[in-house]
């Protein structure tokens, strides 16, 4: 489906956006979110607990689990008021007011919106004893959308952040493609790299769909839909990245000397035993690309979104 905006979309807690909507009538405001990625991306703020009429601040919210029927409730701390039916009502609500998304991000360990990390309280013995989703996170969770949720605790750990930065991304730029199969035959190429990265074998399948000469409809849908589980469920690792690197480091076998070739292998063996960092593989390929590309001829490489595939200021590896 074509949207006019420029910029990805992202449902977000409120509070993480500073909005004073917390229990205690606070925020939980994340520097990143608010200073960097808001500068690239539209927010489309929520805040279930607020959406239920509880207001700013109020009592302590819980996840209880039944250990026998599995059963989540949400419960008030000290009152013991249930309140599961009210934010079931307002996930509903908040779920089918949603615009067009490329991600969510939700705040950890909330009990409505945690996605991993909600402390889920033992009904019989009053102990937390499990992590999961929050009640709101649990009912998004259910739709099944092809763009990226994250919890926002995972926003600090580099790969996570890199991997859902790619997916939001990705998926703003699926959306908002020409309908047209050269035009998704063009987006299938410069993707190359970065699907060997998450799964080579659905290289030649993604690209056999790109190919169809099918109802241009159903074409993107099925491209799209596979494209997104690829990406969002095959991480990167070592030997895929390093597959991949060897790949890009074959164009330049010929724009380089002995020495910075030998060099080059060091490297890539100091990757693969962990004594150099991806980051350092990422700037070396980076500087490569910079250095050689134009008076190499290798525009190809210069389309392959494994190099930038979103801005380079909110990458956790820094170049
Ligand atoms: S319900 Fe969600 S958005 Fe509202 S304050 Fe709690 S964590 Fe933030």
């Amino acid at each position: 489906m074509n949207n006019q905006s420029n910029k990805p979309k992202i449902g977000i807690s409120g509070c993480l956006l500073g909005e004073k909507v917390r229990y205690d009538g606070g925020h939980f405001m994340d520097k990143w979110i608010a200073n960097q990625l808001s500068k690239y991306v539209d927010f489309h703020p929520i805040c279930p607990e607020m959406m239920m009429g509880l207001g700013s601040p109020r009592e302590i919210l819980r996840v209880t689990h039944d250990p026998e029927t599995g059963e989540r409730r949400l419960i008030e701390t000290k009152s013991k008021i249930d309140h599961t039916e009210s934010i079931h009502e307002a996930s509903k609500k908040i779920i089918s007011s949603l615009p067009i998304l490329d991600g969510f991000i939700l705040a950890r360990k909330s009990p409505s919106c945690g996605v991993i990390t909600a402390k889920h309280y033992n009904a019989k013995t009053g102990y937390a004893d499990e992590r999961g989703a929050g009640l709101f996170s649990a009912k998004l969770l259910e739709n099944d959308y092809q763009f990226p949720i994250i919890d926002s605790g995972l926003l600090f750990e580099n790969d996570y952040k890199d991997l859902f930065m790619r997916q939001v991304f990705a998926h703003f730029e699926l959306r908002n493609l020409e309908r047209k199969t050269s035009k998704l035959q063009a987006f299938h190429a410069a993707y190359k790299y970065l699907l060997m990265e998450h799964q080579p074998a659905k290289l030649k399948e993604l690209g056999q769909i790109a190919s169809q000469t099918k109802n241009i409809d159903e074409q993107f849908d099925e491209y799209s839909d596979l494209f997104m589980k690829t990406i969002k469920e095959n991480k990167p690792n070592k030997k895929k990245r390093i597959n991949v690197y060897q790949h890009l480091l074959g164009y330049f076998k010929k724009d380089l000397t002995s020495k910075e070739k030998e060099n080059l292998l060091k490297k890539m063996d100091g990757y693969r035993d962990h004594r150099i960092s991806y980051q350092t593989l990422l700037e070396l390929v980076d500087f490569l690309v910079d250095g050689h590309i134009d008076h190499n001829s290798k525009a190809y490489l210069k389309t392959q979104k494994i190099f930038e595939p979103y801005p380079k200021e909110l990458s956790p590896y820094k170049f």
